[in-house]
């Protein structure tokens, strides 16, 4: 008998006594892996029998949950039975075919074997030391995924949890960049040093606001640069913003593009704001958290227009790519800028190897990394780029189906162009005003969503509220896409 064995049977014996000493036998972790995984694949086969959006009330699920924690461990069987007793009616179902609000989030079964792998080897890859393999699979994947959207290979990259995360990252190389010692006296009380100013659209992602204000930039350090009638930042508009902020003293450090807005996936004219950047030599990042993995396919290419000139890029493989929350990729081409920002190696952190290695944790606020680069490994092998190109154009050519039904029907006005796969529309009966008619198509979402078979979201456009619709989930067919739309306009019929 070996080791495990033999703890395997000492902790059989106390385990009915509620003592847990070890960890699980070897035995009953394989009895119950198998069984999560049959539940898991149980869960994907049947995910249309839920409603995408959990129809619970606020403390619904916490109220179910004993206050204390339990004193002695009990059989790993019975937190499975509370996930489905306690936790399923509460979840809102990414999964979910009928889930087309926000941007998908969805978990494609190669991704969740990943997940599962990324557990199982539990490692921590803050060093190169720290497991070879980790810090290698990621170089090789960002290589292949700048390979797979057409970015020159003087970009590098990294694997981060979130676009936010990402954003932060590029915000604060960009100040960085201004060498102004704030590494070494920080930003508060100086009189020496000018106020910053970064510049987005209007339409740019909170989670660029959320950096600045992580960065000490504050909510005034960015000024917001209006769009045209298609929601695409006016360059013009940016160079104006920035020659007053000039003649005013302020001093101008970044610029961030957005290639698919959150609200209408509009996409900013990065050729144009890169000559601006250039000429006034500001970091340019664009957010293509959500769009950027279309340029996978030829026909979208046009998508990374001036790509090739900026500073940096973020996209997001948890939003459009099938790959588990969470992985946020950034490329940058100015990788020293970035661990000058960060790099900090207290002696227990320092490695024979630490001169001809990357060690991970020198670019970023994190030390310990969970080994993402795993399931985007899976996937894309899975896949392969053309297995996802293939379900990416067919997400977009739905969406276009998708936009032609509502162009067609007297009672609904499309808001927005439709260059990806989000379709922004409303519900437009003749002779209201615009108050009723954000009255009544608030009404018609709150109808589709507590249907149980759809989830839509919003957005208000010139105050105008808009009903949302994005194809991107792997479970997407045409037919979920014809019921939605079906769903939608029988909704219409409830309205008082
Ligand atoms: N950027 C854009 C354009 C987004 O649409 C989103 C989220 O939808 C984000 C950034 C933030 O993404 P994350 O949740 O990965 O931080």
């Amino acid at each position: 008998m070996n080791l495990s064995d033999l703890s395997g049977q000492v902790q059989k014996f106390l385990k009915p006594m509620g003592i847990t000493m070890s960890d699980m036998p070897i035995e009953e972790f394989r009895k119950n892996g198998h069984q999560l995984i049959d539940w898991i694949a149980d869960y994907i086969d049947n995910i249309e029998k839920y409603s995408p959006l959990s129809q619970v009330n606020p403390g619904d699920v916490l109220k179910r949950i004993p206050e204390s924690p339990p004193r002695k461990g009990e059989e790993i069987e019975n937190v499975l039975r509370d996930v489905d007793k306690i936790l399923m009616e509460g979840i809102t179902h990414w999964n979910h075919p009928g889930f087309m609000a926000y941007f998908n989030s969805t978990s494609s079964s190669p991704g969740i074997l990943a997940e599962l792998l990324t557990a199982g080897l539990g490692i921590n890859g803050m060093l190169w030391k720290t497991s070879p393999a980790f810090t290698e699979l990621e170089k090789a994947m960002m290589n292949w995924f700048r390979q797979m959207v057409g970015l020159p290979d003087d970009y590098w990259g990294i694997i981060y949890d979130t676009a936010s995360t990402s954003s932060m990252h590029a915000i604060a190389s960009a100040r960085e960049q201004l060498n102004l010692g704030f590494r070494e006296k920080g930003m508060a009380g100086r009189s020496d040093i000018p106020r910053l100013r970064m510049y987005c659209s209007e339409h740019a992602h909170s989670s660029i606001d959320k950096g600045a204000l992580t960065l000490g930039i504050g909510l005034e350090g960015i000024k917001k640069i209006p769009v045209n009638d298609k929601y695409e930042m006016i360059p013009e508009k940016l160079e104006e913003a920035i020659e007053e902020d000039l003649k005013n003293e302020w001093k101008p450090f970044c610029v961030v593009a957005t290639v698919g807005t959150t609200s209408t996936t509009s996409v900013d004219p990065v050729e144009l704001i890169s000559e601006i950047c250039e000429k006034h030599n500001l970091w340019l990042h664009i957010d293509a958290a959500y769009a950027g993995v279309a340029a996978l396919l030829p026909e979208m290419k046009w998508i990374t227009e001036g790509w090739n000139k900026v500073d940096s890029i973020v996209i997001n493989p948890h939003k459009w790519m099938f790959t588990p929350m969470d992985l946020s990729i950034y490329y940058t081409r100015k990788p020293k800028i970035l661990k000058q920002a960060f790099s900090l190696v207290p002696e227990y952190l320092k490695t024979k190897q630490d001169d001809e290695v990357e060690n991970l944790m020198d670019y970023g606020i994190q030390l310990g990394r969970r080994f993402r680069s795993l399931k985007l490994w899976y996937v894309i092998r899975y896949f392969g780029v053309e297995g996802l190109s293939k379900i990416i154009r067919t997400h977009i050519e739905l969406a276009k189906e998708f936009s032609e039904w509502i162009d067609n029907e007297k009672d609904f006005e499309r808001m927005t162009p439709v260059p990806l796969s989000t379709v922004c529309f409303r519900y437009h009966p003749e002779n209201k005003s615009k108050e009723e008619m954000n009255i009544l198509n608030e009404k018609l979402l709150e109808l589709i969503n507590s249907s149980g078979r759809l989830f839509l979201s919003h957005t208000k456009l010139n105050g105008k509220f808009v009903i949302r619709l994005t194809i991107g989930s792997i479970r997407h067919e045409r037919q979920h896409v014809v019921d939605a739309w079906e769903l939608i306009k029988a909704s219409t019929k409830n309205l008082q």
